[in-house]
């Protein structure tokens, strides 16, 4: 019998492990991937979100409190628990020293990410050595941790934990901690959610998981059995146009194409759909997966020319590269006329002020549909380049109500030792949308929370339990 049964290995799991130990806990971390594929999406990681006052080592000028709400609440669009996010907020703004105690290092960001420069502090080493370091961390402070162990079902009884079940494998413990991710990689199920379109497709037949092939969902089912409150929509995910290329799990971030502000997306009618200069890319990027996911046949195709060359993250796949546009549409697969007509419009509706991709400069368009609303220059100097485009599902938003401590409900009852953490809960601060960062300072604020309620619940029940046993 453990005090505290951590079910998941990434960062949401990792901290609350850590935390429940530092506070006295005996835990147990049952991770479904093997060793090397440890960390689930957070391994992938770069960086953290974080609120601050004054500028902070790794962090330039400051990011208050409300300029992170308010970024929040648009992306939302208001589908976000204010109590809750705004407690994710503050805890960015403290969590990092306990972050370095358990190994964790930042580092500037690199060219390239400097517009996130004064937002986010980057990992030294990225996600993997982040989660690296706190399995370090883990082991060292005696937490047990098993591997290949992924959970297939729990016992509760009136909505309490009892334990949990890797096959014929019993875990009993005192409270429970429940940091195993979304269930975006269960193709069945996000097929299952996003349906069939009117064209008679099945549009995520077509998707990517950008992360860990581990998320499958079987604990979030296994909660829903229970009768666990839910929140969120099944379709609503945290969602990228990725480089069409990418293998099916774990592209990562290399897979991510970051020039879409710099020129024009169209869809396989060789048609623009959307404001390509919207806002800036990290406070965008995230619609484009859903974007995509909309368009026939679920492909787009980014679209620079040689003026945008040197000015994004270089991507792991190289471009297809054309010295004429109608030789560009042929080497797509597009409709040379269409494409052709389409790029011609775009130009002749450019209204070009003084380019500055660093700013929301004064390039626009007038007269076309949809229009561009900042960094609009015509597509006019070879080399031209395209890349095809694939939605690449990163984590899903739908998944368990939690509160301030974390507790997962039943009926709007607060459980009294079932904690979730992470993309498991994260649509309660996330209903739709992303600002880059935001989902490892969720996994961090409700980790440690959840870390920490665990050890006290634990704590309460092995106390009633010896007064029972005097009594
Ligand atoms: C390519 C990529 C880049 C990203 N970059 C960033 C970034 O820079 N900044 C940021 O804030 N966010 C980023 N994210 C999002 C971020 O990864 C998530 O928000 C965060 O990692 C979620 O943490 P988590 O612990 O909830 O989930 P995960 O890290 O996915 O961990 C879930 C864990 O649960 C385990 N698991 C699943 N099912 C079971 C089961 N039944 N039994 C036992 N274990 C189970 C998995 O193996 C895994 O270890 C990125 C995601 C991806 C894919």
């Amino acid at each position: 019998m453990w005090d505290v049964i951590v079910v998941g290995g990434g960062n949401a799991a990792l901290c609350s492990a850590l935390m429940a130990r530092e506070a006295g806990a005996s835990v147990l971390i049952l991770e479904a991937a093997p060793k090397a594929w440890r960390g689930g999406n957070s391994q992938h990681t770069r960086n953290l979100r974080c609120m601050h006052d004054a500028p902070q080592d790794v962090l330039v000028e400051s990011y208050p409190e409300e300029e992170y709400w308010q970024d929040l609440l648009k992306v939302t669009g208001g589908q976000t628990n204010e109590p809750l996010a705004r407690m994710v907020i503050r805890e960015s703004s403290t969590c990092r020293d306990w972050m370095r105690k358990h190994g964790v290092r930042f580092q500037p960001p690199l060219s390239g990410t400097l517009h996130v420069a004064r937002t986010n502090a980057f990992f030294m080493g990225g996600g993997k050595a982040l989660v690296n370091a706190y399995y370090r961390s883990a082991e060292n402070l005696g937490i047990d941790i098993m591997y290949d162990a992924p959970v297939d079902d729990l016992e509760l009884e009136q909505g309490k934990f009892v334990a949990a079940r890797v096959g014929d494998l019993r875990y009993a413990g005192r409270a429970c901690v429940l940091g195993c991710g979304g269930f975006e990689s269960n193709r069945e199920w996000v097929r299952e959610a996003w349906g069939q379109n009117a064209r008679g497709e099945w549009p995520a037949d077509n998707f990517l998981v950008r992360g860990t092939r581990y998320n499958m969902g079987a604990v979030l089912k296994v909660m829903m059995r229970e009768g666990a409150d839910t929140m969120g929509d099944p379709t609503q995910a945290h969602c990228v146009a990725i480089d069409a290329r990418a293998p099916l799990y774990d592209g990562g971030i290399a897979t991510r194409l970051d020039c879409v502000s710099l020129g024009i997306v169209v869809n396989c009618n060789a048609e623009r759909f959307y404001d390509e200069g919207e806002d800036f890319w990290p406070k965008r990027y995230a619609l484009w997966g859903r974007l995509v996911a909309l368009q026939p046949t679920q492909t787009a195709y980014s679209i620079i020319d040689a003026k945008s060359v040197g000015r994004f993250m270089p991507p792991v796949f190289t471009g297809v590269k054309a010295a004429t546009l109608p030789e560009l549409a042929r080497l797509l697969g597009l409709d040379e006329v269409a494409f052709v007509r389409t790029i011609g419009d775009f130009n002749a509706a450019c209204r070009v002020g003084t380019f500055d991709h660093t700013i929301q400069d004064d390039c626009h368009t007038e007269g076309v549909l949809p229009e561009k609303t900042h960094w609009a220059r015509p597509i006019d100097t070879a080399p031209f380049y395209g890349y095809a485009l694939r939605p690449g599902i990163t984590f899903t938003y739908f998944g368990l109500t939690t509160d301030e401590k974390a507790s997962v409900f039943f009926d709007g009852k607060a459980s009294p030792n079932i904690f979730a953490a992470g993309e498991i809960s994260a649509g309660n601060v996330l209903g739709k949308g992303y600002t880059a960062g935001v989902g490892m300072s969720i996994g961090t604020a409700f980790g440690r929370i959840a870390g920490t309620q665990a050890a006290a619940a634990a704590k309460k029940l092995k106390e009633q339990g010896a007064a029972h046993a005097v009594a």
